[in-house]
């Protein structure tokens, strides 16, 4: 079992959600799919949250609860979408809601893993759900009352290692708009260099100073497990990117 995640980038449009097909197409080994909301939506929808509660402050416990249910609403649609599309196109798949098995306390918007249970969770789930691929949320979870959850902004990639410290997958790829990880943000600096390969407090350490390529608690469980984590260019596929082990 292999781990994929999309981030938004990924996701953003029907010819991107194509390619996506495309990758999974020359897959051949059983896959958890993790995907994140589509393009920009995370941020849209936390504006109409404010809307709706005007008042709010971020202490404001009611406020980051009504933010949860609202914003995790991105995950959900996007993934409907994206595992209807796999299905048209012949790649056959189970969409698993993520908020029903990644157990989390109640810190609205930072919420914590109950990773005992959640494991406990996904493993009879997918023994009674047997599928090749599957298709899930990053980012959300859901506490025992059947409240949505959120992990923190850009938590995605976390979920994806979880995903691979709970369930002992090979390895998890996190496709990404950029060809790896480089020295510093190829966006911004013009001869950041392509690094191929790193450790995970490498990697660590360089997200510590502020390289927002992968969240900060993506690395913890997979060093743990020697799960080796690939960062790799979307739109190339066929490139290797940047080995994390
Ligand atoms: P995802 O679509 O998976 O959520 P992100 O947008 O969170 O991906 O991360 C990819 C972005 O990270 C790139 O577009 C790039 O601008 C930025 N970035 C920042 N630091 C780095 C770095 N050191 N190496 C590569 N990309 C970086
Ligand atoms: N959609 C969420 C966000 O934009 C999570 C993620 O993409 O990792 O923060
Ligand atoms: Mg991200």
């Amino acid at each position: 079992m292999k781990i994929y995640k999309f981030g938004g980038a990924s996701v953003k449009n029907a010819e991107r959600i194509r390619h996506l097909a495309d990758i999974l197409a020359n897959e051949s080994e059983d896959l958890i799919v993790v995907v994140s909301a589509m393009g920009k939506t995370t941020n849209q929808l936390e504006e109409f949250t404010q809307m709706l509660y005007p008042d709010a402050t971020y202490e404001d416990k009611e406020y980051d609860c009504l933010y949860d249910q609202v914003v995790s609403t991105g995950e959900l649609q996007s993934t409907r979408i994206v595992s209807a599309y796999l299905n048209h196109a012949g790649i056959a798949n189970h969409w698993m809601d993520i908020t029903q098995l990644l157990q989390t306390d109640d810190t609205f918007r930072n919420a914590q893993v109950d990773i005992a249970a959640s494991q406990q969770h996904l493993q009879t789930y997918i023994q009674q759900h047997p599928a090749h691929v599957y298709v899930t949320q990053g980012f959300i979870g859901g506490t025992k009352d059947g409240l949505r959850t959120t992990l923190g902004r850009e938590g995605s990639d976390y979920t994806a290692a979880l995903l691979a410290y709970m369930l002992d997958a090979e390895s998890v790829t996190l496709w990404k708009d950029v060809q790896g990880v480089y020295s510093a943000d190829p966006r911004k600096v013009k001869d950041a260099q392509l690094i191929h390969e790193m450790s995970y407090a490498e990697a660590a350490a360089l997200v510590e100073k502020g390289a927002q390529i992968v969240h900060h608690k993506t690395f913890e469980p997979l060093a743990e497990k020697h799960i080796p984590l690939y960062v790799r260019p979307f739109l190339h596929p066929k490139e290797k990117g940047t080995v994390i082990h």
